[in-house]
């Protein structure tokens, strides 16, 4: 077989992404085209909602929020998702889930919710917001469960303390995140996937899920549970690979 057919049975997808809606440094559309340039196959826009109980933190010096997404800006971000989405088949070949970051750092824990496109406040308890996203047949993916980037590496564990009675809700944990790989999680045998967490152009070069299965939303879902045809791989700036290891 050659290389690229290798490729090809593979789809090379992002899971974990932040835009302008929340606190990523690119539009929508420049996110989508910067992916699609790079011919991912299947990505997912997973911004930011707070705990409402932590909104103050994210006030700015003019009284405005910044950097999270709001419950009254939701079914806008959800709309521009969508549209987006047809442009990106149109255009890139490229599958775009909506999803959302259910951040609550006071309670230490972010869940990333795929194929999610109604809000709930994430300070609700864990249970009921997995039960929020299964009831729109998304999937709960744990997201960084070891350590965490966001709010100053804030303690971010409550997910994996509690792993034994979480195991049967969340769909999957992310074994990568950005440059970081947790041994831990590799080492449970908890069903797996990688992300970049992207934020910024420079984290497109970073862990990322490779998907055995073909470019549709059903099939995506039911790959991740099922977490047999699941790989992760580190992807690559070219220009930064020696040629020798080409
Ligand atoms: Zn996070
Ligand atoms: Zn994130």
């Amino acid at each position: 077989m050659k290389q690229n057919e290798i490729n090809k049975a593979w789809l090379n997808c992002d899971f974990h992404i932040h835009t302008h809606f929340s606190d990523g440094a690119l539009s929508l559309k420049d996110t989508i085209d910067l992916y699609g340039k790079h011919g991912f196959d299947v990505i997912a826009i997973t911004d930011h909602i707070v705990n409402e109980k932590e909104l103050t933190n994210f006030r700015g010096p003019n009284g405005k929020h910044i950097g999270i997404l709001l419950k009254d800006d939701f079914p806008k971000y959800i709309q521009s998702i969508k549209q987006e989405a047809i442009r990106a088949m149109k255009l890139y070949n490229m599958l775009v889930l909506p999803g959302a970051e259910f951040t609550n750092n006071l309670d230490g824990f972010h869940l990333v919710g795929l194929d999610v496109t109604t809000y709930l406040n994430p300070g609700e308890p864990i249970e009921r917001i997995v039960d929020h996203i299964h009831q729109q047949d998304g999937l709960a993916i744990a997201a960084h469960p070891v350590r965490g980037y966001y709010d100053n590496n804030a303690d971010m564990t409550y997910l994996w303390e509690n792993r034994h009675s979480l195991k049967n809700l969340i769909d999957a944990w992310e074994l990568a995140n950005r440059f970081d790989l947790y041994d831990e999680v590799a080492q449970s045998g908890l069903p797996i996937i990688g992300s970049s967490d992207f934020h910024e152009p420079s984290h497109l070069f970073s862990w990322k899920t490779l998907l055995g299965c073909s470019k549709s939303i059903a099939d995506v879902k039911e790959t991740i549970r099922d977490n047999t045809r699941v790989a992760i791989r580190f992807y690559e700036d070219e220009k930064l690979v020696p040629e020798i290891a080409k």
